[in-house]
């Protein structure tokens, strides 16, 4: 058991969460602080662009209620950021004003959601989606009729154009690139979900650039796009990617890459401090540097990190997996495209597998769109070393809807 006295988490999310709930199912008996800025308790946010944005939306289900921290014994300290770390004397300065004194210290503050130099982004008909608070300002506005424009056709974008298109709402999606989810790195992905949000109404509008945003003497906002067009809207929603909440580990001097760098065990160039979740930027054992966005990788991550601080010898070596789901399609993702060099497909329309499989015929990446049964085969065939592994063939034809 290690010697750790006292643990503190900055940050109470989807991370944060697991790493006190593993700390303590895993017998820790020191004292642990969770400090969460939000003054939710921890909770899970894929709901947020889906469920949460429609009127009636189901109660949140959290990761550890308020009434659970007594019995966990865990110090919650809601609605309170850590505002710096002073690695000298193992200590954090609280938005409260105090000082806490930490033996380890957990950076899983996750991110925040980008704003794009765009003037006009900080009128009243503007949102973005971060927190349950974001989501429930946004669900008040999303009515049958009103016209939404998405800024941005990532996931966050496209799951809330579906979401509002759902809801009635007249939905508009400006895109700057030339295709949707481009990060993901799928040209077959791309392409289908141009074809399933055509299918649905929305108004989809690719290499189109919002310069500025205006209000409309009313409540909504006219946007400009970079030809001079102009587009008016309700409601704005701006998806532009998020930015990690890093500032209190680059403040600190810790090792830090577009998020706080940790190794295998989650630990940051700071022996005492650990990172997980959004926030951190692992350095894999191939020497590249892999900052996942994903429910699972933040789960696990905490796991790991928790399992670390108990002594134990961890090698966090995720295979990154993702979902979304927007209008009746399930879209699960697991591995890296980039490492396909050449791909197969089964299915057509609205149930489908992609694979993308490396020179040597070994599965990398799996795109399955409701089969559910076919990703769970794709995570284990990535991570399965074996000779014996999955060989997808059953009714896989040779494409090249990944590689093109
Ligand atoms: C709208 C939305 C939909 C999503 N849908 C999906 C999905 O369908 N599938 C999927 O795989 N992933 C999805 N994700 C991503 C997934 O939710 C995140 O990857 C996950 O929440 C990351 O967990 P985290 O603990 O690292 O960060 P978070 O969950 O963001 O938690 C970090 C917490 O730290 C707090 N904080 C920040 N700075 C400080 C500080 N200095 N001191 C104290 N507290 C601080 C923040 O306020 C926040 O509460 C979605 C994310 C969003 C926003």
């Amino acid at each position: 058991m290690s010697m750790i006295d006292s643990v503190v988490i900055a940050g109470a999310g989807q991370a944060g969460a697991w790493v006190a709930r593993t700390l303590r199912s895993e017998g820790y008996a020191g004292r642990i602080v969770m400090c969460g800025a939000e003054a939710e308790p921890p909770y899970e946010r894929p709901p947020l662009s889906k469920e949460q944005l429609v009127p009636g939306a189901p109660g949140m289900t959290y990761l550890i209620g308020a009434e659970e921290f007594p019995e966990l014994s865990v110090d919650w300290r809601a609605a309170t950021s850590i505002e710096k770390i002073d690695r000298a004397s193992r200590r954090v300065a609280l938005s409260s004003g105090r000082w806490l004194d930490y033996g380890a210290l957990v950076i899983a503050t996750g991110g925040r959601a980008h704003l794009p130099p765009i003037p006009g982004f900080d009128l009243g008909c503007v949102f973005t989606l971060r927190s349950l608070g974001d989501a429930r300002r946004l669900r008040s506005r999303l009515l049958p009729g009103s016209r939404v424009l998405v800024v941005g056709g990532g996931w966050i974008g496209l799951e809330v154009a579906a979401t509002a298109v759902q809801a009635g709402a007249v939905v508009t999606l400006a895109e700057m690139g030339p295709s949707l989810c481009a990060r993901s790195g799928s040209p077959a992905l791309s392409s289908y979900l141009y074809e399933l949000h055509a299918s649905k109404g929305v108004n989809l509008r690719l290499n189109t650039r919002v310069v500025q945003l205006l209000g409309n003497g009313q409540d909504g906002c006219i946007a400009e796009f970079h030809d001079g067009s102009k587009h008016e809207a309700d409601v704005v929603v701006l998806g532009a990617g998020m930015r990690p909440n890093s500032e209190i580990a680059l403040e600190a001097d810790l090792d830090c890459d577009g998020g706080v760098v940790v190794d295998a065990a989650g630990r940051t160039s700071d022996p005492a401090i650990y990172a997980a979740g959004d926030v951190a930027v692992l350095r894999t054992s191939d020497g590249r540097k892999l900052r996942l966005e994903s429910w699972q990788n933040a789960q696990d991550q905490g796991i790991g990190v928790a399992q670390s601080l108990l002594g134990k010898p961890v090698q966090y070596d995720p295979v990154p997996f993702f979902w979304s789901s927007q209008y009746d399609a399930l879209i699960q993702m697991a591995g890296n495209p980039r490492d396909a060099t050449q791909s197969l497909v089964r299915g057509v329309g609205r149930q489908r597998t992609h694979i993308g499989l490396d020179s040597s015929g070994r599965v990398v990446f799996g795109m399955c769109i409701n089969a559910p049964r076919d990703i769970r085969m794709v995570r284990r065939s990535i991570s399965d070393t074996s000779s014996d592994r999955w060989q997808p063939m059953d009714g896989f034809v040779a494409d090249g809807s990944l590689t093109s």
